[in-house]
């Protein structure tokens, strides 16, 4: 039978996030995985044997795919999904933009780029209006849409319930980062077994940039940063999955822990995202236990799309406290690229039939 899916490109297909689309897309409804690429390095060979596949098999025919350079000229799909680091990114996304494809990036490139749109689509779906103006500006005919830093998505989606309805002030955070997030092979072993690292590089005023562009408000083409203040402590510990977040947060108009607990529970993010296929329902899932959320238990938590939230309650310096969890390279990279890349299709930008 045809296989009337999207044809869709890996770039960066043998790193962390590049493996983890290939399994997040292994049975999409929508796409399928028509080609992978990466670097010189890896181009010309079976992707299985130039990937160091870290969990189970690789799915499907992707094995057998011979890996492509980043080049829009050998790489032909029209949704391009990005795993390539920021070096990578700066020649390759654009060059794929120009060529007409929409590149679904999760480099720190391009996110803060005043006509780029940096996306948690429950979030901030209206940003995607940024998206014109790129294209007219750029005179590309393909875009570039944006993830965040995978702590910034964690703490943008807890924070994005609270913001709406009590206003935002002051934001402490403090993370705990998994070592997956430092991409594969990553952190020596040696430096992160028993052991707690102090310093990602360029992580904190990631995070405190992103923040404020995912939760600022999109009017005429432009986005109106969010006013409040960040600070950020970025710490990687000895967990293998799942980003959390520990935030203390001033407001404007200060909720109650259980006025906080319930905005976060009844919240269930822009109603042009709910039905689409990687779509958690709900975003945020609410746990009354003491302990929780905790990366082994939780970070797949609906198919590793939900962020988990939990530890609710007063602070006596600002006004509530509470604990963020959610998988770094599924909610925080690929499944969120691949969240973007669907509400396009919902809306027709990109065709059902391209190829
Ligand atoms: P990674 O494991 O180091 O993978 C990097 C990928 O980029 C590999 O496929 C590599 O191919 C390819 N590459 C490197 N240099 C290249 C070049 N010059 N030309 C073409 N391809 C090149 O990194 P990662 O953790 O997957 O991260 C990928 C991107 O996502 C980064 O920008 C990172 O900041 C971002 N990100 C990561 C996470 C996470 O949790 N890991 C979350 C959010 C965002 P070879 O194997 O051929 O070298």
């Amino acid at each position: 039978m045809a296989d009337h899916r999207i044809p869709v490109a890996v770039l960066g297909a043998t790193g962390a996030v590049g493996q983890t689309f290939i399994r997040c897309l292994a049975d999409h409804p929508w796409f399928r995985v028509a080609e992978v690429a990466a670097s010189e390095r890896s181009a010309g060979k079976r992707y299985a044997e130039a990937a160091r596949w870290i969990e189970g098999d690789v799915p499907g025919d992707v094995a057998a795919m011979t890996v492509q350079p980043c080049d829009p000229s050998s790489v032909r799909s029209p949704i391009v999904f990005c795993g390539l680091d920021a070096a990578a990114a700066q020649v390759a996304e654009p060059a794929f933009a120009h060529a007409g494809r929409f590149v679904f990036s999760n480099a720190k490139t391009f996110r803060m780029d005043p006509d780029v749109p940096l996306m948690i689509p429950e979030v901030n779906a209206p940003h995607l209006g940024l998206m014109e103006r790129q294209r007219r500006e750029r005179g590309w005919q393909g875009a570039i849409v944006t993830n965040a830093n995978c702590s910034s998505t964690t703490a943008a989606v807890a924070m994005a319930p609270l913001h709406e309805r009590f206003g935002i002030r002051t934001v402490f955070a403090a993370t705990m980062q998994a070592v997956s997030g430092a991409g594969y092979p990553g952190v020596p072993s040696l430096d992160i077994l028993g052991n707690v690292i102090p310093h990602i590089g360029e992580e904190e005023p990631k995070i405190e940039r992103e923040i404020q562009k995912m939760l600022g408000v999109y009017a005429d083409g432009s986005i109106a940063h969010a006013r409040f203040v960040v600070s950020a402590h970025a710490n990687r510990v000895p967990v293998e999955n799942g980003h959390t977040v520990c935030l203390s947060l001033g407001f404007e108009d200060s909720p109650t822990p259980e006025q906080a607990t319930r905005a976060l529970r009844e919240w269930r993010g822009d109603p042009s995202v709910r039905g689409l296929p990687f779509a958690p329902d709900p975003p945020i899932r609410v746990r009354d236990e003491a302990d929780r959320p905790q990366p082994r238990r939780d970070a797949m938590e609906g198919r590793g799309m939900t962020t988990v939230v939990g530890r609710i309650r007063g602070d006596a310096v600002l006004h509530i406290r509470l604990v963020a969890m959610s998988h770094n390279t599924i909610r925080g990279a690929a499944g969120g690229s691949i969240l973007n890349a669907e509400l396009l299709v919902a809306r027709g930008v990109i065709p059902r039939d391209a190829s």
